[in-house]
């Protein structure tokens, strides 16, 4: 326990002379999951829907699993991935719906209806046959075709989420997935995994989040550790957040690197006087 304690601390200091976070939240609110257990699941219905990616649904449990350990070692952030295992769909509403995941900006162009949709519980990650997947890979705004991989949080209550989709583009043969190597696969999916557990898009263009793969690595930055931290906070006996946001998606570099040290060093100081009260009453 002191063990794992002293660890925490010792890499706290570590970031005390950071920069300036810059890391944004899921559509510009603070939402994750209620739990620091969340599994992630495979998907796999059989028909090898990953081919046009250039790997087998088994290579992509081994991505999965290795994405998994990018987000679970961070000493502190209390959120815990779990490599689940495959899973099978099994029913055509789910496939479908798995690839048609409802939105009102794209409407799906394949899906007999929205009400198809399941709302799933945890982390699911598969590949999309769909080339014409209007909702996950938009092929009338820039992104194009070339768009990577897309993640729906299409469960919430309230500002938790309950279930995320993440979904490669394996559309076809020519879209660029294919060209990446396994680092660069990896990489892709701990990034939509970032997505899927509540994190936005980094300016900062060495971030695991940053919206462009380009030099990505990985392992996470600064920017995406604070941006964890902040969402599945470590609690060293009660004592609570341990990192702060600032500026939920600003492009403003100048907030300066006095605020993350300035809100540990608050927080640090309220949680002692709070602990220490009862003594004094005593
Ligand atoms: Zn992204």
């Amino acid at each position: 326990m002191f063990v794992t304690k002293f660890k925490t601390f010792s890499f706290l200091f570590l970031l005390l002379p950071s920069a300036a976070q810059c890391f944004t939240l899921y559509a510009n609110v603070s939402i994750q999951f209620d739990t620091d257990e969340v599994k992630v699941f495979t998907l796999d219905d059989g028909s090898n829907a990953c081919a046009n990616a250039g790997f087998t649904e088994d290579d992509l449990e081994t991505y999965v699993k290795a994405a998994v350990k990018v987000w679970n070692k961070i000493p502190t952030s209390s959120l815990k991935l779990e490599a689940a295992g495959k899973f099978d769909p099994g029913n055509t509403d789910f496939t479908t719906g798995e690839l048609c995941l409802w939105d009102s900006v794209y409407p799906p162009a394949s899906c007999a209806s929205a009400t198809k949709v399941p709302q799933v519980s945890h982390i699911y990650v598969g590949c999309s046959t769909n080339a014409n997947d209007n909702e996950n890979f938009p092929s009338n705004d820039v992104y194009s075709t070339n768009i990577l991989a897309s993640t729906s949080i299409n469960n919430i209550s309230g500002r938790n989420i309950i279930g995320s989709v993440i979904l490669l583009n394996a559309a076809d043969p020519a879209v660029a997935i294919a060209a990446l190597n396994d680092e660069e696969i990896i990489a892709t999916i701990a990034h939509e995994m970032g997505h899927a557990i509540g994190l936005g898009h980094s300016e900062k263009s060495y971030a695991l989040m940053h919206a462009s793969l380009i030099g990505k690595k990985n392992n996470l930055s600064e920017d995406d550790v604070q941006g964890v931290t902040y969402l599945y906070p470590v609690k060293l006996d009660g004592c609570g957040m341990l990192a702060t946001i600032q500026d939920i998606n600003s492009n403003n570099d100048s907030q300066g690197p006095g605020s993350f040290f300035f809100n540990m060093i608050l927080g640090f100081l309220i949680c002692v006087v709070l602990k220490l009260r009862p003594k004094f009453l005593a």
